[in-house]
């Protein structure tokens, strides 16, 4: 048995970052940067005006109500680009450039006004509601970097900086297939000792979530060749295997890694659920042996499965991301191995997170697992109580 940790710095050093391609700006979120995101001009470009109303010289405002001729008007897209003076003020909207010569804008419900002549109620210091050219960013600055993945709240400023187009890492392919002679298709109606395949769709959805390309393979039953031929014709960068990798009569798939001559890397992890994982690799295709309860699956999946896809993306994001929550119930960990266990979490009035354990009645119990937000985790010897403040990776 290996420790967690050195399982995962194993597939670190097993796994390469694939090849970049270039992809519309529209079809990006999820992705993972290949080039690093550079304002190719200041934002705002000019002095931007946050208000609708007037733009003056703001010393003109030191003694109020004063009246200012009107001498034209900035909107958004057609500025007025000429010099304002001591004593005049140009009618100016949200967005539009602040003319040159005026420091500052007066909001317009602080003003009253005719065609020619507006009178202000309020002073105005300089710089009052204008954003200076450049006040968000300067040109030539990075303003994302390479590995972050794109999400709703990052295009904009890959839109604002004209990425039409936009360099990230090619998605990694998976298969998943899924083993177990009991095993029947979603639409079938299970027969006499058959159950349907729960995990080839949860997997085929984290590995979406984690930005791969996944296909399902039709289940196989625990037959050795039909095991090693549906192994051997695979193409693809990752191929995940669930069931068949403990210690049973019909445990065939890492025999079957054996015999078709992968390179076995670990088979053994100090883990609860997730103990038999194995990863292998034949020719350039990873290979992940994941047990077949669903929650040993997903666990296995978030530890070390996801690691793998981010790292071929060159993700920054590939380490699980950790924090620390107070539990709700006692709980205790595996005796000689660390626990994560599956939780849901909350926010306390005072500010804390808390963990509660999900009940369930062991790895297969995928209805307890299907309100999971998080893992806690237990090393292993480990007993907690109520209150106490434990480590939890978000999933
Ligand atoms: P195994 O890892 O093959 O020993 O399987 C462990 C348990 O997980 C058994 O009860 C299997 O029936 C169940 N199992 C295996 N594969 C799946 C699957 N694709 N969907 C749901 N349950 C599964
Ligand atoms: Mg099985």
């Amino acid at each position: 048995m290996i420790p967690i940790s050195k399982a995962i710095s194993i597939i670190r050093r097993q796994t390469v970052q694939l090849a970049s391609e270039r992809v519309d700006i529209e079809r990006s979120v999820g992705r993972v940067l290949a080039e690093n995101i550079v304002s190719d001009d200041a934002l705002p470009p000019f002095d931007r005006s946050q208000m609708d109303g007037f733009a003056v010289v703001s010393v003109d405002t030191d003694h109020v109500p004063v009246s200012l001729n009107i001498v034209g008007e900035s909107a958004a897209g057609r500025g007025w680009h000429h010099r304002l003076k001591r004593g005049q003020a140009v009618r100016i909207m949200t967005g539009a450039p602040v003319p040159g010569g005026a420091d500052a804008v007066q909001k317009v419900e602080l003003t009253a006004f005719t065609e020619e002549t507006v009178t202000i109620f309020g002073s105005v210091k300089k710089g009052n509601n204008i954003v200076r050219r450049g006040a968000e960013v300067r040109p030539g600055r990075r303003v994302i970097s390479m590995g972050a993945r794109i999400t709703p709240e990052n295009i904009a400023v890959l839109a604002a900086f004209g990425y039409s187009k936009v360099r990230v890492a090619k998605q990694p392919r998976v298969a998943i297939m899924s083993t177990g002679s009991e095993i029947v298709a979603i639409g079938k109606r299970p027969g006499r000792d058959q159950i349907r395949n729960s995990n080839s769709v949860m997997l085929d959805a984290l590995c979406r979530r984690a930005g791969a390309l996944p296909t399902i393979i039709q289940q196989v039953p625990d037959d050795l060749s039909e095991l090693k031929a549906k192994i051997r014709s695979r193409k693809t960068d990752v191929l995940i295997i669930t069931g068949g990798v403990s210690v049973g009569k019909y445990d065939l798939t890492k025999l079957a890694l054996r015999e078709l001559g992968a390179e076995i890397f670990f088979e053994k992890v100090r883990l609860r659920p997730g103990k038999p994982a194995v990863f292998a690799r034949l020719g350039n295709m990873l290979i992940f042996g994941l047990p077949g309860n669903p929650v040993s699956s997903a666990v296995t999946f978030h530890l070390f499965v996801k690691t793998a896809i981010s790292l071929m993306q060159g993700a920054a994001d590939a380490q699980l991301k950790t924090g620390h929550a107070l539990l709700t119930h006692a709980t205790r960990g595996a005796k000689e191995r660390d626990t994560y266990l599956p939780a849901s979490l909350a926010t306390t009035t005072d500010g804390h997170i808390s963990a509660t354990p999900l009940k369930w009645i062991g790895s297969s119990d995928f209805i307890g697992y299907s309100r999971t937000q998080a893992l806690i985790f237990v090393p292993a010897g480990r007993a907690y109580q109520a209150g106490d403040a434990v480590k939890i990776a978000f999933i």
